[in-house]
């Protein structure tokens, strides 16, 4: 096969199997965001690229390596979006939300990184994600960290995830820790990967975030941002994880203060998290979401000083971590409509377009996903033997002789019974209703 017709390197087709499991966990998602409050909004899938490259931080991983930029014919620069949150943050200066503050937003979609592709860790990937805007509170933290512990809780069906979090401070603290850091490690300049020598001048803190192994070792000793906290800052971090590690919040094993954790974007204030799998689930990449505070950001692109707090999960890890998961398919309804060749096929769709319209009414009543198909052509053995693989639960039958009695076979493919019924009560709601019940024996 020609290369070309293989999905481009870091991309990846979902199947319909596999679409199952995927929409079964965006609808976790949303089920949770309204239960919590959370309205569901979109934003384009590109942007103006400095929409990423101003609110991200130039030096970023993001920005500086990994954004799928490109010009359009009218020498636009845009790129697809690598993340959610500046695209939200700029709609909600675009389209003056700031009069309905505070706002609860969940969104999902696509997000495009140009990254080297292995386990958990593609160039198109998928993430459900979590914006509060103008909500300065800890309770704000707390609710937040709690949904995100909920989520994935109520995915992985047992003990949920490790949260790990850790506080960057306010302004004053960070400058203080910042001032710190450097004196550290200045003396290591050399030791230090290019991309933090780099990093010193332009951000020292997201050196604490570098994967590089003779980075870790220098980390290890550096000083901690607990330790230059003012008062404030302080006590905000301590009131929040004495929240967290209550007892009766049970969505999560457990609460670790995790000195390190900075993430690697430059809009990030006060409280910062991730959650993360257990070892060997998800290989390398074991942080199954994250998010934080960011006090700064709506202001930086623009706006008035908006308190934010977010949080987002990669739809792909989730997938992993929910492999356990048996995703069941609730009491469908399956009909299969087979006439035989005499039968008049206008007569056979009007059946099914009866039965379509009756079961999408039954379905947007009762959520019981229903589908009605015909089965057109081949022998009629070998559309039976097809019904009987597959998962029909109803097949309706039209053979001449009963047609010309005005009647129909109605099989019931699980518990391999059949009666004859006039086609007259498949028009008829409450004779149907009872008719799709099926008997047990
Ligand atoms: P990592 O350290 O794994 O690169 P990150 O800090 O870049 O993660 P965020 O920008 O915080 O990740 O994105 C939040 C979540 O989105 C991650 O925890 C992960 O679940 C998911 N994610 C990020 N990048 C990718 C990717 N390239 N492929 C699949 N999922 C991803
Ligand atoms: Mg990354």
């Amino acid at each position: 096969m020609s290369p070309k017709l293989q999905p481009v390197r870091g991309t990846h087709d979902i199947l319909p199997e596999e679409f199952e499991k995927f929409h079964a966990v965006v609808t976790r998602a949303r089920e949770l965001a309204t239960l919590y409050g959370f309205r569901e909004m979109a934003t384009p899938i590109f942007e103006a690229t400095e929409v990423f490259s101003r609110s991200m931080g130039e030096t970023s991983d993001v920005v500086s390596k990994e954004m799928f930029t490109f010009q359009t014919k009218g020498e636009e620069s845009v790129t697809l979006r690598p993340e959610f949150t500046a695209g939200i943050v700029r709609a909600f200066l675009s389209n003056g939300m700031q009069q309905h503050l505070p706002l609860k937003l969940f969104s999902t979609g696509s997000l495009f990184r140009y990254e080297r592709p292995q386990k958990g860790r593609q160039r198109q990937f998928h993430q459900v994600n979590f914006e509060w805007l103008g909500d300065d509170s800890w309770e704000a933290d707390v609710e937040l960290i709690c949904l995100a512990g909920h989520l994935l809780f109520s995915l992985s069906g047992k003990k949920g995830c490790t949260l790990l979090i850790n506080t960057l401070g306010d302004q004053e603290s960070r400058a203080r820790y910042r001032e710190a850091l450097v004196g550290y490690l200045a003396p290591y300049t050399k030791e230090l990967s290019e991309d933090s020598q780099r990093r010193l001048a332009t951000n020292p803190l997201r050196i604490l975030d570098s994967k590089s192994p003779q980075d870790k070792k220098i980390i290890d000793g550096a000083p901690q941002i607990t330790h230059y906290l003012n008062e404030s800052a302080r006590k905000r971090f301590n009131t929040v994880h004495e929240a967290l590690s209550q007892k009766e919040v049970p969505f999560f094993q457990s609460v670790k203060i995790t000195p390190s954790l900075v993430r690697g974007l430059d809009y990030y204030t006060d409280t910062v998290f991730e959650f993360v799998a257990e070892a060997g689930e998800l290989g390398a990449q074991n942080t199954v979401l994250a998010g934080g505070r960011y006090d700064g950001l709506v202001e930086q692109m623009g706006g008035k000083l908006t308190p934010a707090i977010g949080f987002a999960a990669g739809i792909e890890r989730l997938l992993l971590l929910t492999h356990e998961l048996k995703w069941s398919k609730l009491n469908d309804i399956s009909i299969v409509v087979l006439p035989f060749e005499e039968i008049e096929p206008n007569v056979v769709l009007y059946i099914a377009a009866s039965l379509r319209n009756r079961l999408l009414g039954w379905h947007l009543h009762t959520k019981r996903r229903c589908t009605v198909e015909i089965a057109w052509r081949g022998s009629v053995k070998k559309r039976m033997e097809r019904a009987a693989q597959s998962d029909v639960t109803h097949l309706i039958l039209l053979p001449p002789e009963e047609a010309n009695r005005e009647s129909c076979i109605i099989r019931y493919m699980k518990i391999h019974e059949q009666q004859e019924i006039k086609i007259a009560d498949l028009f008829d709601t409450d004779k149907l209703a009872k008719l799709l019940e099926i008997p047990t024996k």
